[in-house]
C-alpha cells in the first residue's frame, strides 16, 4: 500500500489517498479536454481509500447522466471524475495525477479515447490505447470517460 498525499493550488483541499495500485490512465475525451485544460491523466482510488479535509471548499457539477467532477471553489482546482451511477466503478474517485504532491513513481497504463486526441501531441512508452468506439464497447456508456 502506498499512501500519497495531495491537494488543490490553493491548498484549502487536501487528501490522502491509499494506493493499492500505482498504474494510472490517460483520458483523451473532449469533456476531460474542456475539464482539465487538456489531457486527464489520473488515478483510480477506491471509494473508501480517499479521506478529503476541506470538503466545504469543494463543489460538484453532474457532467454527465453517470458521472460528477469535482473541483475546489477557491481556486478552481479539478479534484476528481466520479462515476456516480450504480456500477463496478461507481464511487470510486479518478484522482488527477497532478494533485499529487509527490506523483513520481506511477506508471501510465493506458490511454482512452485516443481517436480524440490532438494530433500535435503524443504519450511516449508501451501502453494499452482504446478509441472511443472501444471504450463504448468495453463499457457501455455508462462508465469510464465523458
Ligand atoms: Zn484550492
Ligand atoms: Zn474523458
Amino acid at each position: 500500500m502506498d499512501a500519497r498525499m495531495g491537494g488543490c493550488m490553493c491548498g484549502a483541499v487536501r487528501f490522502r489517498a491509499t494506493l493499492s495500485h500505482t498504474a494510472f490512465g490517460v483520458c483523451h475525451c473532449k469533456m476531460c479536454q474542456r475539464w482539465a485544460g487538456g489531457m486527464f491523466a489520473a488515478i483510480t482510488v477506491p471509494h473508501a481509500d480517499v479521506v478529503w479535509s476541506g470538503q466545504a471548499q469543494i463543489a460538484r457539477i453532474q457532467s454527465s447522466d453517470w458521472a460528477q467532477r469535482g473541483w475546489c471553489t477557491t481556486c478552481g482546482s479539478g479534484l476528481f471524475y466520479q462515476v456516480t451511477r450504480e456500477s463496478a466503478q461507481g464511487g470510486d474517485w479518478e484522482i488527477p495525477v497532478g494533485l499529487f504532491d509527490d506523483a513520481n513513481g506511477l506508471t501510465l497504463e493506458r490511454e482512452i479515447y485516443i481517436d480524440r486526441k490532438p494530433d500535435s501531441y503524443a504519450l511516449a512508452g508501451h501502453h494499452q490505447t482504446l478509441t472511443e468506439a472501444e471504450v463504448i464497447a468495453l463499457y457501455g456508456s455508462t462508465s469510464e470517460g465523458a
